[in-house]
């Protein structure tokens, strides 16, 4: 209505009435009338247009009235607030009457618009179920008129069932509750099924619920399109939608064409044979999907199963079934819902997968396996390596063995020239000890014949199953599984055998087992061969060094007569440096050797009672005498060699000592033997002086005799080491005084003697007999070797801390050269005495053994132009002293001693 938008047209409309209802009352003097109209003008305003318009009319009808009719009467004040009051609750008033009718106008027209859906019905029933309206919805979806309901109840729309589930709700209805129900099946007029949901709502009157108004709305056609869209979708799907009864997949209503690829049966082969996916369930997996399709689902969630079916063609087909079963609102099953899925590329590629992983894992066994061999094999080897001593280390191996590959290893090792041996015995650790039971001490035939042929042995042999315990053919003592036993070969040769037994753990020995015990003998073979080598290298070694510090020469010539071996003796002996003869012709490189090769004695074989030759050798250093002899081999010969020139000078000597001394011998005794002939015969011939004469040269050449045999006795004595030495100090000028004293008496007439002795000469440490002896000696020999007379001088002087004895002569001298040799035993310088002087070559042999004993030395020098000088020293007793001092020590201490003071001459 236009005066809605317009209010303010309304309000100066009723203002200009206010005005004209006022005014013209003030005059006629009716202030009730014209208040009466004032205040309808402004109700009829505020009904108008609202509460504040109207009260807006009544202000100003209200102000009017004051001022034109009441004149400004104070009282007339008394009427605003009920003006206004008038003016705003007949505003309010028509507000809500047009609310009111508002919302009536509405429902009207919601009530018309739901009457006028066809797709819903609205149908009024009495709480038993009668029907009292029926519109023209509900003549749509059912088909039945008005005049075909009139008398009827819900029983005419529906099942029996369908009938209780409405009963049921109208009673529900009754206590006023709403209540919604879906997927309702019901008839329509022609008999046709309608899915349908159904709300039925109480009725209300001032009695309470009288009625249900049940508003019903036709699903089917939705149920038609979203079964179409329904099969649209599983249709499209790549898998078999089968849809059946409630577990009860013999009767299908549904099976999604994808069927007939799938196992080649059309979807109307499935629902004319019940039985059909019984008969396609592959046998072996038929039990047990039966059994759990029995299992009723009690849930909703979709069981899964994967299982084999047969297609037509007989092909197998592996299929991952999902079946789930769809219930409605109240939790009943609906339907059962089958899934198949072609999974036979999924099998195919989880089968792949497998196969690829177990490949892989054999592998890796492979690998892990054959790296532990490594290891072990490589620790055998370092084993082996480590040590020449093969038999420990074979020992060793062997205790490796048994830790994984094995319960015994025995190895079997033939010595040379001896019998086959077990060298070595290892059993698992973990074997059980029940077994005392092990491998005998001796190899078996098994393992003989293994050694002798160089074949291998291997029981059960390749390829067959283990037969049990039926064979321990190889090692007896024990009951084995399986074993295996290896020839030792190294260069060509078989040095023994390697066996392994199983008796209790793995499997029979395989190919790759034969395999690690051949090369875990190959490496064993190859230690005992090295061990041997090393061996005979070291006695090669040994002979080697025996060789070269053995004393005797040792001289190897081949068989082509060069020399193979020439030992430092043989270069000793004989002067010759080994690189001049190694490797050259004996005959070319050793002088002598064409005419000495056939003296030498040579035999096969060492023999302790072969003969040899001494036969001379010249060398650079002059003529050696060697004794040599040969052994003969088949490479070459043998010669021992030893120099026995020193011998050889002694045995020449010993020669010369026993002509010498039995000329020396037989001159006294012959002239011992005439004088005392002469005194027999011719006693009484001879005067008293004549007698005497002969008597004295008897006593003379006796006493000559007693000194020479003297002299051999001493000097054995020497040799045999009985010879006791005093050790008094003596005085030196004494004992060189009497000797010259003494041999004066008996000197030629030719030789003079004299003595030099120093002063303050201390005493000597040593035998003061044997030191007079050896001066006798030199001053005989002095005498002796000074043919043509002179002057001998004997002397002592202090030297340093020593006595230095002295016999000067003129004689014959000493050849340069001789000065050592002369004192060596029996040693002549004119052993044919083609001098004419006589002696046994032992005197000054004798001299120097007693000097050296008595620590001190002795040593000759040429005398100037002739002659020679033999000199002596021994230690003194005590620290030289001037006379005077010596003197001083005597009288302080009171004593004596033999010491005398010796003039100077
Ligand atoms: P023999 O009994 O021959 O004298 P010796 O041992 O006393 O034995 O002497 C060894 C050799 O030394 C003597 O044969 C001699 O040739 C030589 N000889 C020893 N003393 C002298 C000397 N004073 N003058 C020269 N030659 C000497």
């Amino acid at each position: 209505m236009w005066f809605r938008s317009h209010p303010w047209v309304v309000a100066l409309i009723g203002l200009v009435l206010e005005a004209a209802a006022t005014i013209p009352f003030a005059l006629l003097d009716a202030p009730e009338t014209s208040a009466a109209l004032a205040l309808l003008i402004a109700a009829a305003v505020a009904f108008l247009v609202g509460p504040r318009w109207g009260a807006l009319v009544a202000a100003a009808g209200w102000a009017l009235f004051f001022v034109f009719v009441v004149d400004h009467a104070v009282r007339a004040l008394v009427a605003l607030p009920v003006w206004l009051a008038a003016a705003i609750l007949t505003g309010l008033a028509s507000d809500r009457l047009r609310r009111t009718e508002r919302e009536r106008r509405r429902d009207a027209s919601e009530l018309d618009a739901v009457r006028g859906d066809e797709t819903q019905a609205i149908i009024g029933l009495d709480l038993e179920g009668n029907i009292l309206t029926w519109d023209r919805g509900a003549e749509r979806i059912y088909g039945h008129t008005e005049a075909d309901v009139s008398d009827a109840d819900v029983s005419l729309l529906g099942s029996e069932e369908d009938t209780a589930h409405i009963q049921a709700a109208l009673e529900r209805v009754a206590k006023g509750e709403r209540v919604d129900r879906s997927h309702l099946r019901q008839r329509g007029r022609n008999g046709e099924e309608l899915l349908v949901s159904m709300a039925l709502i109480p009725v209300r009157d001032d009695r309470g619920i009288v009625a249900a108004c049940a508003v019903i709305s036709d699903g089917t056609e939705r149920v038609h399109e979203a079964e179409r869209r329904y099969r649209a979708l599983v249709e499209a799907l790549p898998l078999v939608t089968l849809i059946s009864a409630p577990n009860d997949r013999s009767t299908i209503t549904y099976v999604s064409p994808q069927v007939e690829q799938m196992l080649g049966y059309s979807p109307t082969d499935w629902q004319d044979d019940p039985r059909l996916f019984g008969k396609l369930l592959h046998p072996d997996d038929k039990d047990e999907v039966l059994a759990r399709a029995k299992r009723k689902s009690s849930g909703t969630a979709p069981r899964k199963t994967e299982y084999r079916l047969l297609a037509r063609g007989g092909g197998v087909v592996w299929v991952r079934e999902e079946v789930a079963t769809v219930r409605g609102p109240e939790g009943k099953p609906l339907y059962t819902q089958t899934l198949l899925m072609d999974i036979g590329e999924r099998k195919r590629a989880d089968e792949e997968h497998e196969r690829l992983l177990s490949a892989e894992r054999d592998a890796t066994a492979r690998t892990v396996e054959r790296q532990r061999r490594l290891d072990f094999v490589r620790e055998a080897g370092h084993v082996l390596a480590s040590s020449t001593d093969y038999r420990s280390a074979i020992q060793r191996v062997a205790e490796l063995a048994v830790r994984d590959y094995s319960d015994w290893c025995v190895v079997d090792v033939v010595e040379d020239g001896s019998p086959l041996e077990r060298v070595a015995i290892a059993r698992a650790e973990l074997l059980s000890k029940k077994a005392a039971a092990a491998p005998d001490q001796v190899p078996e035939e098994a393992v003989r014949k293994v050694v002798e042929t160089g074949g291998l042995e291997i029981v059960p042999p390749l390829g067959e199953a283990s037969n049990g315990r039926k064979n321990g053919a190889i090692l007896s003592g024990i009951d084995a599984r399986s074993a295996i036993c290896v020839p030792l070969r190294a260069q060509e040769r078989t040095l023994g055998a390697l066996t392994l037994a199983r008796t209790q753990s793995g499997e029979a020995y395989g190919a790759d087992d034969l395999a690690l015990a051949e090369d875990l003998a190959g490496r064993i073979a190859l230690a005992i061969d090295r061990g041997r080598l090393y061996r005979a290298v070291e006695e090669r070694a040994d002979a080697a060094r025996v060789v070269a510090h053995v004393a005797d020469g040792v001289l190897l010539v081949d068989r082509r007569g060069v020399v193979r071996l020439w030992n430092p003796a043989a270069e000793a002996i004989t002067a010759i440096q080994a690189g001049d003869v190694l490797g050259h012709s004996a005959v070319d490189a050793i002088p002598g050797w064409n005419d000495a090769m056939d003296t030498i004695p040579v035999s096969t074989s060492p023999d302790p009672g072969q003969p040899e030759v001494v036969i001379p050798f010249e060398t650079e250093g002059g003529e050696r005498w060697i004794s040599i002899s040969g052994v003969s081999f088949y490479g070459g010969t043998v010669y021992a060699f030893r120099d026995l020139t020193e011998m050889h000078h002694l045995e020449e000597m010993k020669a010369d000592f026993i002509a010498t001394a039995s000329h020396e011998l037989r001159t006294p005794l012959a002239a011992v033997y005439g004088a005392a002939q002469t005194l027999l015969r011719h006693d009484f011939a001879l005067d008293e002086g004549g007698r005497n004469r002969f008597i004295s040269l008897i006593a003379d050449e006796s006493e000559r005799l007693g000194r020479i045999v003297n002299e051999i006795l001493l000097a054995n004595q020497l040799d045999a080491g009985r010879l006791d030495l005093g050790t008094e100090p003596f005085d030196s000028v004494e004992v060189v005084e009497r000797v010259v004293e003494a041999t004066q008496a008996y000197a030629p007439a030719e030789v003079s003697l004299t003595v030099n002795t120093g002063g303050g000469l201390p005493l000597v440490a040593g035998d003061k007999d044997k030191v007079r002896q050896v001066l006798v000696n030199l001053v005989e020999n002095a005498i002796k070797y000074s043919p043509d007379g002179g002057t001998i001088e004997v002397g002592v002087a202090a030297q340093d801390s020593d006595v230095r004895f002295w016999v000067r002569d003129e004689g014959l001298g000493i050849p340069e050269g001789e000065e050592q040799r002369i004192f060596e035993k029996f040693y002549r310088l004119d052993p044919q005495m083609s001098r004419g002087v006589g002696g046994t070559g032992l005197g000054l042999y004798i001299c120097n053994e007693l000097v050296s004993r008595m620590g001190g030395r002795i040593w000759v020098e040429a005398n100037g132009q002739k002659g020679s000088m033999f000199m002596f020293e021994l230690r003194a007793a005590e620290p030289a002293l001037t006379p005077e001092a010596r003197a001083e020590a005597v009288e302080l201490h009171g004593f004596v001693t033999r010491a005398r003071r010796v003039p100077h001459r």
